[in-house]
């Protein structure tokens, strides 16, 4: 006897699979809204991360997208197709701008216009009864918004190198997916859908862009946690009154180096300091500490970096380089210190300088031993009036080269 009153359960199952297109596309504008939210919350904590909040807003223009174009599956109201499309192609290239904040490359105020102009042929053309068109245009402005994109990491400086591989596949194949969208349509010259497109094709990309939605937002995130990072490793590494490296670059830059014949490593501390403090204000003394680390960053250069051990006492390490130009550097150094006059209330202040000079040799010396030959130097320059430079013979004998005046 047929069963009328129940189901059959295998039918049902058949006539009704567990997940179907709509429902696949609901999933997923529910998941992008969850990631915003998400993109939202952190941009709040953080501010000056502007990327992330655009990040935010291009995935929910995204969202509303992925809406509407169910809607239009189902009800093909022209402007509902108009709506589908300017949302997906805003949507990418507000992705798109956030990727160019957080790489600063300013190519997405460039793009403005032509973005604006796709956006406004798909509107024109698919409220002429063009759907299919439509949809071809907007396929092809988003796969170069993607090239655009990957082309912008592949060739900033200031990325994570790290983070190039995922961009690279997540653009280059949303790119893809999206190319292909376009070429059906225009290989099957479906100018007119009244609906949405229904292709092997479109299949592929739903699948597609789900998969990179979820990694743009798991993307932004990290992108974020790997600037921070790296923002706190510059200000652990960096000396804050100065902006010269402080003692744990040094550390960190050459901990590890052994200092051979062609690098040089130089202490320079400031002449009765204190007095300067006492006399003029501790203010002041700061100012003069800003003047002496602007001379040091003049005369830096590749092989030539300065430093801030603390207090009055910097260092420079210099590699690659003959003795000649080690003491023409530092009689520079010295000599346009000596000259600087900084104004005060109490009249014009000049201060110098006294350098200690330590060689590597051909044991190779480790920073530790540089330092104390070149701390010892410094010493003999005080010793003999300041405002000198010493070279130590070697790192670990008494011995000095008659200290030079350094400003006359
Ligand atoms: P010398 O010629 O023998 O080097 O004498 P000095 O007075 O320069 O050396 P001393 O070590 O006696 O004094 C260093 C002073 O530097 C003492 C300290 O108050 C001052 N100082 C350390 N750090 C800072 C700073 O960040 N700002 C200012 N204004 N002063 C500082
Ligand atoms: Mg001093
Ligand atoms: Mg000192």
């Amino acid at each position: 006897m047929p069963n009328n009153c129940c189901p059959d359960i295998r039918t049902s199952g058949r006539q009704r699979p567990v997940l179907d297109f709509g429902s696949l596309l609901l999933a997923t504008a529910l998941s992008g809204a969850c990631l915003s939210g998400t993109l939202v919350a952190i941009w709040v904590t953080a501010r000056q991360a502007r990327f992330v909040l655009t990040m935010a807003v291009g995935i929910l223009l995204l969202v509303t997208h992925v809406i509407a174009f169910w809607l239009y599956g189902r009800d093909p109201a022209p402007w509902l197709g108009q709506a589908t499309l300017a949302l997906l192609v805003g949507g990418f290239f507000v992705v798109f701008m956030s990727a160019d904040q957080y790489i600063e490359r300013g190519w997405a105020k460039r793009a403005v216009l032509p973005v604006t102009g796709v956006i406004g042929l798909t509107t024109v053309v698919t409220g002429a009864g063009f759907d299919g068109l439509g949809f071809a245009i907007a396929y092809s402005a988003i796969t170069a918004i993607l090239v655009m994109t990957a082309a912008a990491f592949w060739t900033a400086r200031n990325v994570d190198r790290r983070t190039l591989a995922p961009v690279s596949l997540l653009a280059g194949s949303s790119a893809v997916s999206f190319a292909l969208c376009a070429f059906v349509i225009i290989q099957q010259r479906q100018w007119v859908l009244a609906g949405v497109p229904r292709n092997w094709a479109e299949d592929v990309n739903t699948v597609v862009v789900v998969a990179c939605m979820t990694a743009l937002g798991a993307l932004t995130i990290s992108f974020h946690h790997l600037r921070t990072q790296s923002r706190l490793q510059e200000e652990t590494l960096t000396d804050p009154l100065t902006g010269l490296m402080n003692r744990r670059a040094l550390n960190a830059l050459y901990g590890s180096t052994r200092f051979g014949s062609g690098m040089a490593l130089a202490m320079l501390d400031l002449d009765h300091f204190k007095r300067t403090n006492d006399v003029f204000g501790h203010a002041v003394g700061d100012m003069v500490l800003q003047r002496f680390a602007d001379v040091m960053k003049k005369h830096s250069r590749s092989g030539v970096k300065g430093f801030r051990l603390g207090g009055e006492e910097f260092a420079i390490v210099m590699s690659d380089i003959l003795a000649p130009e080690v003491h023409d550097i530092l009689r520079s150094v010295g000599a346009d210190f000596g000259a600087d006059i900084v104004p005060t209330r109490l009249g014009p202040l000049r201060s110098t300088v006294s350098i200690g000079i330590c060689f590597g040799d051909d044991d190779a010396m480790t920073l530790e031993q540089v330092l104390l030959g070149a701390d010892a130097a410094l010493y003999a320059a005080k010793r003999a009036g300041r405002n000198r430079v010493a070279t130590a013979e070697t790192a670990d004998s008494e011995a000095f080269r008659e200290p030079q005046p350094l400003f006359a």
